[in-house]
C-alpha cells in the first residue's frame, strides 16, 4: 500500500513487538496459543492505539495551517488523553468536549484519564450529555475559537474518519511483515470494536495486502449488526482513499456483541477476570472499558472452541491502562 500521497508525522519508533504469552496460554488452555501485538507500548502518554491514527490526522491538520485541535470523547476517553498529549508535542492548542455517557459519572476530580487532561495541560473541557450530537458541539466551538483569532482543526471521535483509518491499514501492513520475519503463521486476529477506525483500518489493510488472515471485532458498544455496518462504512472509504483495488466483503467484518454487557464502559465480570488474569499471568494492564473486555471475549471464545485445536491467536493490545486508576473498587 502507499501512504506517501497523504500528510503524516512520525510519532512511531518502529514496530510495536508481537509476543508469544505462555502463561496466559497455560491458564485459559484448550490447545489455543495466544500471542499480542503491544499497540499499548505505542508512544504519547501512556500509550494505546489512537497514536497510529493521529500520525495522519495532526499531519493533516498542520497541513492546513491548523494552531488548535478540537475533539471529543467519553468522560475517561484514551483518544483525548493522545489526541491532547500530540497537540502539546506539536505545538497546538487542544480543547476538549466529554461526553457523560453514563448520566451523573462525570467527576472533575476523577483519576486515570481526566487527571491526565489537567496535567498535559488542556485548554478547555466541556461536558455535554450523552446522545449530543458532538461534530456539532465541536463546530460551535470551532467557530468561537475562530472569532479569537485561531485556526482550528475538528478531530472526531476515536480520530475514525478515513484519515485516521489509514494509521490501521498501515498496522496491518506492519503485523503482516512481522509475521514473515518471525515465519510465524497466524489464524485469527482478535481486535476490539469502539469507533470502529482500529478494526476498519486492519480489515482495509488486510485486503489491499491479501493478508488473509481473519479478524473478529469484539464490541465495546453497540449491537453487532450496527458495529459490522459502521466497519465496513469506513473501511470502504478508507479502502477508496488508498485506491486499492481488492474488494473488501461484507462478510469480512464479523463482529461480537456478547461481551459489551450492559452498556460503554460499565463493567462486567469478564472483564474484570480478564484483566486480573493477563496481570497475574503475564505482567500485562489492561483497561475495563477496551481491552478487558475485548480480552474477555478472546477467553470465552477460546473456552467455547471457537478456534480449531492448535491454533494460533493474534490478539491486538489497543491500550487503555489509565483508565484502570478511575475504576480502582470494581478490581478490589
Ligand atoms: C479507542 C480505543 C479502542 C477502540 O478503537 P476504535 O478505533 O475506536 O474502534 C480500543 N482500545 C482502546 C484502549 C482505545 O482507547
Amino acid at each position: 500500500m502507499n501512504f506517501t500521497k497523504f500528510p503524516r508525522r512520525q510519532y512511531l519508533q518502529g514496530e510495536t513487538p508481537i509476543e508469544f504469552l505462555p502463561s496466559l496460554t497455560r491458564a485459559i488452555g484448550n490447545d489455543v496459543n495466544i500471542y499480542i501485538k503491544r499497540d499499548d507500548l505505542l508512544p504519547g502518554s501512556a500509550g494505546g492505539n489512537k497514536t497510529r491514527k493521529l500520525e495522519f490526522c495532526i499531519a493533516d491538520a498542520l497541513e492546513k495551517g491548523a494552531d488548535t485541535i478540537i475533539t471529543c470523547g467519553a468522560i475517561q476517553s484514551n483518544h483525548c488523553r493522545l489526541t491532547l498529549s500530540w497537540s502539546v508535542k506539536e505545538n497546538l492548542d487542544c480543547h476538549l468536549i466529554l461526553e457523560e455517557r453514563v448520566a451523573g459519572t462525570y467527576n472533575k476530580e476523577a483519576s486515570g484519564n481526566n487527571f491526565l487532561y489537567q496535567l498535559l495541560g488542556v485548554k478547555s473541557i466541556e461536558i455535554v450529555e450523552g446522545g449530543t450530537d458532538l461534530m456539532a458541539v465541536m463546530e460551535e466551538k470551532a467557530e468561537v475559537l475562530k472569532k479569537e483569532g485561531k485556526a482550528p482543526y475538528i478531530i472526531p471521535v476515536g480520530a475514525s474518519n478515513a484519515i485516521g483509518a489509514l494509521g490501521y491499514a498501515a498496522c496491518a501492513e506492519e503485523t503482516m511483515n512481522q509475521l514473515n520475519n518471525m515465519h510465524l503463521d497466524i489464524d485469527h486476529i482478535i481486535i476490539p470494536s469502539g469507533s470502529a477506525g482500529t478494526h476498519a483500518g486492519m480489515i482495509t489493510g488486510m485486503v489491499g495486502i491479501n493478508m488473509n488472515i481473519p479478524i473478529t471485532g469484539i464490541n465495546v458498544s453497540q449491537s453487532k449488526e450496527e458495529k459490522e455496518e459502521k466497519v465496513y462504512k469506513l473501511a470502504l472509504e478508507t479502502a477508496e482513499k488508498l485506491n486499492i483495488t481488492g474488494s473488501i466483503a461484507r462478510s469480512d467484518v464479523v463482529c461480537f456483541d456478547e461481551y459489551v454487557g450492559e452498556g460503554y464502559s460499565i463493567p462486567t465480570d469478564s472483564m474484570v477476570e480478564a484483566v486480573k488474569l493477563f496481570a497475574r499471568t503475564e505482567g500485562i494492564l489492561l483497561d475495563p472499558v477496551y481491552s478487558g473486555k475485548t480480552a474477555a471475549g478472546l477467553i470465552d471464545l477460546v473456552r467455547r472452541n471457537h478456534f480449531t485445536k492448535g491454533a494460533n491467536v493474534l490478539f491486538l493490545h489497543t491500550g487503555g491502562s489509565p483508565a484502570l486508576y478511575a475504576y480502582m473498587d470494581t478490581f478490589r
